[in-house]
């Protein structure tokens, strides 16, 4: 029998889209994506990119405090060792993630660790595979598997990843082991201006590694750039090694010029990569309106609705401005109620 509502994807949007669903007694069938090794480096593990930060301070409803016996109260035994690592100060990402997934599973939502590999959105009820081969039919789908923060790739970068390491200043910038420091950040576009004037507040100075003589940056970001003391560009260069130590995590960086000058270092708590996302999106290539740069289109202003009826689109997949687990959330809510109001238009 068809599902009435498959959720692809475990971050916040897809957790939340559960949420609702579920207590509309759509009884949700969520795909949160399989523990391969592949997906550990593509960052593209259950449980979204939030996973893979530590605190997590502006999640609405996380004041500091200490949650160890919440933790220990709430989540199932496979999960309580959370508890024990909790560091008594708001919610760490991990454990926000551990908590969306443990409320979408109490209201009744069925959760299969796997990825889909494969869509056929031609067919009613529509069709999706999983990379165990099975396939699972559904009246309405909710397509929420986010979208990852591209490296540079180097193993060095991989080494100190949360460890000084970070593709998202908004959530780990404030951190105690930033603060006051020199701190890099790779990119020269508008993130990386918009990230380095963020630190820009905690650090004492934030070199910009930027690998042409010119931002991409929108002028009125650049002028931002240029006209802030604290932030120091370093033209035609690229991080060829992050420097650390087991204990202090990053130390600093190794850069090379792509104009032939010699290589040099410069010391550095952290380095933040700003050059770009990419939405997990390439199961749905051909299937579904994508923007040029591959993200879901949303194709009715103020509604989750993707380009195929009864197939709707939540967080980052579709939503490459906000970008916040926050915001993620409130669309994966908002999938949810489309798709019910949908489903309940059709009779189904
Ligand atoms: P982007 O505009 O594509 O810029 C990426 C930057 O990273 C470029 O400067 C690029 O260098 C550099 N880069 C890419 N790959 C690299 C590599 N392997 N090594 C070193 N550098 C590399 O991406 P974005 O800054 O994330 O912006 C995405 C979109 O969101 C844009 O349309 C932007 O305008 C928008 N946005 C707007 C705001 C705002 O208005 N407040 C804030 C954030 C984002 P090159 O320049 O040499 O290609």
């Amino acid at each position: 029998m068809a599902e009435h509502v498959v959720i692809v994807g475990s971050g916040p949007a897809g957790w939340s889209a559960a949420i609702y669903t579920a207590r509309a007694n759509l009884k949700p069938l969520c795909f949160e994506g399989a523990i391969t090794e592949d997906n550990r480096q593509l960052g593209t593990l259950p449980l979204g990119q939030l996973s893979l930060t530590t605190e997590v301070e502006n999640y609405a409803g996380f004041p500091a405090g200490d949650m160890s016996a919440y933790l220990k109260s709430s989540l199932p035994e496979e999960h309580s060792w959370l508890a024990d690592q909790h560091h008594k100060q708001g919610v760490s990402g991990p454990e926000l993630m551990h908590l969306m997934r443990q409320q979408a599973a109490n209201f009744g939502t069925r959760i299969v660790t796997d990825d889909i590999v494969e869509v056929d959105f031609n067919v009613r009820p529509f069709r999706l595979r999983s990379s165990q081969g099975e396939w699972v039919e559904a009246h309405s789908v909710i397509i929420a598997t986010g979208a990852r923060a591209n490296y540079l790739g180097l193993p060095s970068e991989d080494k100190y990843k949360n460890r000084g390491v970070s593709a998202c200043a908004v959530c780990d910038g404030a951190l105690p082991r930033f603060r006051n420091k020199p701190l890099v950040v790779v990119g020269g576009g508008d993130s990386a201006v918009e990230e380095a004037d963020y630190l820009s507040k905690f650090a004492s100075v934030v070199y910009m590694i930027h690998r042409r003589d010119a931002l991409r940056a929108s002028k009125i970001m650049a002028d931002r750039a240029l006209n802030n003391k604290k932030i120091n560009i370093q033209w035609n260069t690229e991080v060829e090694e992050v420097l650390g130590e087991d204990k202090a995590g990053v130390t600093g960086v190794k850069l090379k010029s792509t104009v032939g000058e010699p290589s040099r270092t410069l010391e550095a708590a952290g380095m933040f990569v700003a050059i770009g996302h990419t939405p997990n999106t390439v199961f749905l290539e051909g299937k579904l309106a994508m923007t040029p740069k591959k993200y879901l289109q949303w194709t009715v202003p103020f509604r989750t609705n993707t380009s195929v009826e009864g197939v709707f689109a939540a967080g980052d997949v579709a939503d490459d401005y906000y970008r916040q687990a926050i915001t993620a959330a409130g669309s994966g809510c908002q999938a949810a109620l489309d798709a019910e109001r949908w489903l309940a238009g059709k009779g189904l």
